[in-house]
C-alpha cells in the first residue's frame, strides 16, 4: 500500500492554490456517508465499456447528478440515451451522466474544477467511491484507469457538444451507476458486482446511507488504482497425483499488474508452490487445491482465490509400454527397458512366458530357455509410488524361435554295397552336438524297421538304391533332418552253398571233414574254424579235423567264412555234431 507522502499532499495544495484565486476557494463538497468504511477503497475494474441496452437512468447515475446540481448549481441535459443511437455510450446503460456547463463561462469553469479537485484528489479516492470511470470535459478525458496520464486531448468530433465543451460527461462502473461503492453505502466494495444489482444473476442491491452532515471525511491510502480480475481466477487440471495444475489467472484490470501466486491446500499455503504450474503431490491425497493470486500494482495489492478443485486422487501412470531389445531366439539374452516414470517410482521386473512367471527371472535381463521355445516371452514392468495406483506394463509378447544347429552336414554312408555287406551312416560332425536318429530308405522309399546307425544289406535291397535319413535334435534347436545322397545299386553278395561233415556221429581218432560245395562268385577263398563245445579250438582252421581225445564226450562244430576282395565275407556254421564217442 501507498501512503500518500507529506511532500507529495505539499504538492497538491501548491497546485491548489494556484489554480484557486485565494478567496473563491470553495470547501463545500457533497456530504459523505454518515458512516463511511475506512480506511480502505473500492475496488475498481477501470473501464468496461457499455455491452447491453438498458437505457434507464440507474441509481447511482442519478443521484450523483443530483448531488452535482445540488452542491454546484447547473442543470442536466440527461442520462438516458436511445438504444438505436449509435456507438458505444454508457448513456445506452443508464451509467453515464451529462452535466451541462459552459466551457466559455470562467464561473462555470470554477465550478467544473471544484468538481474536478474533488472527484480526482487523493488519487482519485472519490472516483473510487463513486465507480467513476472517466470525466470528459471541454474536449478533454481525465479516467480512473490512466490517472498518470492526468487530462489527456481529445480528438476534435466536429460540433461543440460533441467536443463536450458544453456540458460534463461522467461514466461510472456498473456498482457505481448501482450505487454499490462506498460513497453511497458507507462499506468498500471489495468484490465488484458487475452488473445491475437485484436483478436476475446479480446480487442483491446493498443498503444506501443517508449522508452526515459533514462536508469532508478522513482520508485513506489509495492506490493509484485497485487491480481485480474481471474474470477470478481458476485452476486448468485435474486434481490427480503426477499431474501439473494451472493457475488461470482470469483477467486482471488493469493491465500490468504483476502476478503472484500461492497454491493452498484445503486453504493453507503449500511451501515451495508458488508458481503458475503446481504439480499435485501424495501429500495432497484426499484434499482440495486452490490458488491464490495476488495481484500488485503501483504499491497495492489485491489477492483473489478460485475455486476448489476436487479431493485429488490417486495418480495413474500414463500407458508406458516396455521395450525389449535381443533376439527372441533360444539361448540369446533379452534386455528390458521399463518407460519413463515420474522420479521415485519403484519399478519391479518380471519376464514372462505364456503369461505365466517364469521363476527367478525378475532382472532387465534374460537369458531365453529351452522351455520358451515356441512359447510367447514378455517383459512386465510394475510401477509403484506414494500416492499412485500400483500398476502393471507390459511388452509385446513374442515367440521365442529355436536356434538352428551352426553346422548341420550331410551324412554319407559307408561299407560294402553288396547283399550281405553292413551299411553305416556316417553324419558327421554336428554343432553344437546332437541327438541322432536315422530312417533308411531304399530307392527313396522308407524302409519299415530299419531305424539303426548301420543298414545290414539283404537281397531284397539287390539292384536298388539305399539312403539314409539323419535328424538331428538338441534342446532349444531346430530339429534339423539331413538326407544323404542315394546310393548305386546294391549288388550280389556272395553266395554260399549248403555244408556238410562228413560224419554226424564222430569218435575219438576219425578226421572229420567239411564239405563246401560250390561258393560264387569263383575266386572266393573259404576258411575254417572248428568249435569244441561252442569254444574256438586253437589250430583247427583247416577243412578237415582229427578228433582228438579231448573231444570226447563233446559236440564239434565248423564255421565256414568266404572271403573275396570287394565283397563282404559270409560266414557259415554247421550244426554241432552229435556227442563225440570213444
Ligand atoms: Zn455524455
Amino acid at each position: 500500500m501507498r501512503t500518500l507522502s507529506r511532500s507529495f499532499i505539499a504538492a497538491a495544495c501548491a497546485v491548489l492554490l494556484a489554480l484557486v484565486p485565494v478567496g473563491q476557494a470553495r470547501a463545500t463538497t457533497p456530504p459523505p456517508p454518515r458512516t463511511l468504511q475506512t480506511p480502505g477503497i473500492d475496488a475498481h475494474l477501470g473501464y468496461l465499456p457499455q455491452k447491453t441496452c438498458s437505457p434507464a437512468a440507474k441509481p447511482g447515475t442519478t443521484a450523483l447528478l443530483k448531488a452535482l446540481i445540488a452542491t454546484w448549481g447547473g442543470s442536466s441535459s440527461g442520462i438516458s440515451r436511445f438504444c438505436t443511437s449509435g456507438g458505444t455510450s454508457e448513456h445506452k446503460e443508464g451509467r453515464a451522466l451529462d452535466w451541462h456547463m459552459d466551457s466559455r463561462k470562467a464561473k462555470d469553469r470554477a465550478t467544473v474544477a471544484d468538481v474536478v479537485r474533488w472527484i480526482t484528489a487523493n488519487n482519485g479516492e472519490v472516483a473510487y467511491r463513486l465507480g467513476v470511470m472517466y470525466i470528459i470535459w471541454n474536449q478533454k478525458i481525465w479516467s480512473i484507469y490512466y490517472q498518470e496520464l492526468g487530462w489527456r486531448k481529445l480528438a476534435d468530433r466536429g460540433s461543440w457538444t460533441a467536443n463536450h465543451k458544453d456540458h460534463v460527461h461522467i461514466s461510472l462502473s456498473w456498482d457505481g451507476a448501482m450505487a454499490q461503492t462506498s460513497w453511497w453505502t458507507g462499506g468498500v466494495l471489495r468484490v465488484p458486482q458487475l452488473g445491475p444489482c437485484g436483478t436476475k444473476n446479480f446480487a442483491n442491491c446493498l443498503p444506501t446511507m443517508g449522508r452526515s452532515s459533514s462536508r469532508s471525511w478522513p482520508k485513506v491510502t489509495v492506490p493509484a488504482f485497485s487491480p481485480f480480475p474481471s474474470v477470478v481466477p481458476a485452476i486448468g487440471g485435474s486434481a490427480r497425483v503426477g499431474l501439473t495444475l494451472k493457475a488461470v489467472a482470469g483477467t486482471w484490470m488493469p493491465a500490468g499488474s504483476t502476478l503472484g501466486y500461492q497454491w493452498l491446500r484445503d486453504g493453507t499455503a503449500i511451501a515451495g508452490a508458488a508458481g503458475t504450474e503446481y504439480l499435485v503431490d501424495v501429500a495432497d491425497l484426499g484434499h482440495a487445491i486452490t490458488v491464490r493470486v495476488n495481484a500488485s500494482l503501483g504499491g497495492t495489492s489485491v489477492t483473489k482465490i478460485s475455486d476448489e478443485t476436487t479431493d485429488t486422487v490417486a495418480g495413474v501412470f500414463s500407458d508406458l509400454k516396455p521395450l525389449v531389445s535381443g533376439d527372441y531366439l533360444f539361448g540369446a539374452t533379452l534386455t528390458g527397458k521399463a518407460g519413463s516414470y515420474p522420479p521415485g517410482t519403484a519399478l519391479a521386473y518380471q519376464w514372462q512366458r505364456d503369461g505365466t512367471n517364469i521363476p527367478g527371472a525378475t532382472a532387465t535381463s534374460y537369458t531365453t530357455t529351452a522351455a520358451d521355445v515356441g512359447h510367447d516371452v514378455r517383459f512386465r514392468v510394475r510401477a509403484a509410488k506414494a500416492g499412485y495406483t500400483p500398476d502393471y506394463a507390459y511388452s509385446s509378447a513374442k515367440e521365442v524361435a529355436a536356434r538352428p544347429f551352426t553346422v548341420a552336414p550331410r551324412p554319407t554312408i559307408s561299407g560294402i554295397l553288396r547283399v550281405g555287406g553292413v551299411l553305416t551312416v556316417v553324419p558327421g560332425a554336428w554343432d553344437p552336438v546332437a541327438t541322432l536318429s536315422y530312417r533308411w530308405y531304399r530307392d527313396g522309399t522308407r524302409v519299415d524297421g530299419r531305424t539303426g546307425s548301420t543298414y545290414p544289406l539283404t537281397s531284397a535291397d539287390l539292384g536298388h538304391g539305399i539312403s539314409v535319413r539323419v535328424r538331428a535334435t538338441r534342446a532349444g534347436h531346430l530339429a534339423t533332418l539331413r538326407y544323404s545322397t542315394r546310393s548305386k545299386a546294391v549288388g550280389a553278395g556272395i553266395a554260399s552253398a549248403s555244408a556238410q561233415l562228413s560224419d554226424p556221429t564222430p569218435r575219438v581218432g576219425q578226421r572229420l571233414v567239411a564239405t563246401t560245395g560250390t561258393w560264387k562268385p569263383s575266386g572266393v577263398a573259404l576258411s575254417y574254424q572248428w568249435y569244441r563245445d561252442g569254444a574256438p579250438i586253437d589250430g583247427a582252421t583247416h577243412g578237415a579235423y582229427l578228433v582228438g581225445a579231448g573231444d570226447q564226450d563233446t559236440r564239434l562244430r565248423v564255421r565256414i567264412t568266404g572271403s573275396l576282395d570287394g565283397y563282404p565275407s559270409v560266414t557259415r556254421q554247421r550244426t554241432a555234431t552229435a556227442d563225440v564217442a570213444k
